[in-house]
This record gives C-alpha cells, structure tokens and sequence, in this order.
C-alpha cells in the first residue's frame, strides 16, 4: 500500500464571499509526482494555497502525515515539510542568489539537501552566487525559487507553473531535474497549464474545472480527448 502523506478532504475554500474550491479531495502518496492540471480560474492555485495556509480551510481539510494542518500559518506548515514554489517565482530580488537560497534553509528540516546540493543540481547558479536577483535571466530566477523550496528540505514541494514565460529550452532543462528531487525523497504536486509536459512526468493527475475534480488517475487510463474534454468541460 502507498504511503500517503498529504491529503485533503472535502476541502472547501475561497476569498471572502467567493468560493473557489467546492469539496476537493486528493492523496498524494510518498515517491509520487501528482500533476494539477486544469484551465485558468479552475482553483489550482487556491487549492495550493489552501494546503500551504496562505487561504483559510477547516483543519480536518487537509492532513500531512495523518495530522491535521488545514488553517495552520504559512510558517508553521512549511515547518512541517511543505515547500511551495509560488507562480511568479518572488524572490528578493536586492538579494543574491547565495543570499536567496540561504533563507529557504532557515528553520529546515534536516535532510539531503544543501547550499551544495542545489549548486550540483544548477551548476549556473553556483557560477552566479554573488549575483542578486535582478541580474538573473527567468529561468534562471525559477531555479533560485526551486532551490529555496528545496534548502528547507521539504517532504513535499508544491510548484505553482513553474514553466510560466520561460523559453522551451529552459523548461526542458527545470523539468530535468525533477526525477533528481523525487529520487532525493522528496514528493511533488505540480501546477501546470502545459497538459502534455504534466502527465509526461507525473504518476498520477487530478484535472479541476470551476473548483472540482473533473478527472482523475494514471495519465494512461485515458485518451487525449477524455483529458481534454475533462480540461474545458466540454
Ligand atoms: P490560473 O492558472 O489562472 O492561476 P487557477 O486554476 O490557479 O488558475 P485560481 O487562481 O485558484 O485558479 O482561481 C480560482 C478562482 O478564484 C478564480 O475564479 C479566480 O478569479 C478566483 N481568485 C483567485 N485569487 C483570488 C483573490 N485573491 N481574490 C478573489 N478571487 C480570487
């Protein structure tokens, strides 16, 4: 039987008086690469925020280790092994690439990973360790994002469309390395709006449309058309 590790339930969440997810439920087992696919305003990145605690949901919502954690504060979720990579990367930009990295490791778990560690896995941003922020091409800012959700040496790492405004060439070098996080131990939820590149990396999907589960499973059970049927509601 898989480990599950995190997981909502029922989980209903918004912004004030619009609700945006209406009762989702999703496990994501130990080992695993969970891609979220689904169009602009489905809830993807509500149900992201919901479970890293930047959105209010009823504790029993959402469950990381069999313990309750919905509703916590963002600091003390991500104590507890949860890394989000947000979508727009938000660096401090004033900061160097070094300075970045090592305020991800503030309060880390204890585990693999390392100032070192994240250099061998981007070797161009140990060449720009002194560089701040504002000196860095995209993807090589969404490095530096990755590599601080990784110094706190999360269980899990959430990445919110980490290909957003990046050249193919440089997605195709970030979605490199993601079998090099999993294989670390570390399990993934991945936002994506790129449906092909998604399920081509992931164990299993969950596809939402207007705040609920429209599909679900292995990215082999199905055809392209039942995805994208799924996708848009059609
Ligand atoms: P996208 O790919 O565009 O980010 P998404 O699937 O991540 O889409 P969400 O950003 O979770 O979708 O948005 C879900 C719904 O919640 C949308 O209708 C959106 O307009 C609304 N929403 C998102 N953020 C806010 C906010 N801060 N205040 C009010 N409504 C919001």
């Amino acid at each position: 039987m898989p480990e599950v590790l995190l997981s909502t339930h029922d989980l209903k969440a918004g912004y004030g008086d619009f609700q945006a997810l209406f009762g989702i439920d999703l496990t994501l087992n130990r080992g695993e690469v969970l891609a979220l696919i689904g169009a602009n305003g489905a809830g993807k990145s509500t149900l992201l925020k919901a479970v890293t605690g930047l959105v209010s949901c009823r504790s029993d919502m959402v469950r990381f280790h069999g313990k309750e954690i919905g509703g916590q504060r963002p600091d003390r979720i991500a104590r507890e092994g949860i890394a989000l990579v947000p979508e727009g990367r938000r660096l401090f930009r004033s900061l160097t690439v070094e300075e970045n990295l090592i305020i991800g490791g503030e309060h880390a778990k204890s585990g693999a990973w390392s100032l070192e560690r994240i250099y061998s896995l981007f070797s161009i941003l140990a060449e720009r360790r002194k560089n701040p922020g504002t000196a860095l091409s995209g993807g090589q800012q969404q490095m530096v994002a990755i590599g601080r959700a990784l110094m706190a040496n999360p269980d899990v790492i959430l990445f919110d469309e980490i290909s957003l405004g990046l050249a193919p060439v440089v997605i195709k070098d970030i979605y490199a390395v993601l079998p090099k996080i999993v294989d670390s131990g570390v399990s993934a939820i991945l936002v994506e709006q790129d449906v092909s590149r998604a399920l081509s990396v992931a164990h299993r999907f969950v596809c939402m449309q207007e705040g609920k589960i429209s599909l679900a499973g292995q990215p082999s059970q199905f055809s392209r058309a039942e995805v994208t049927a799924a996708y848009f509601g059609t």
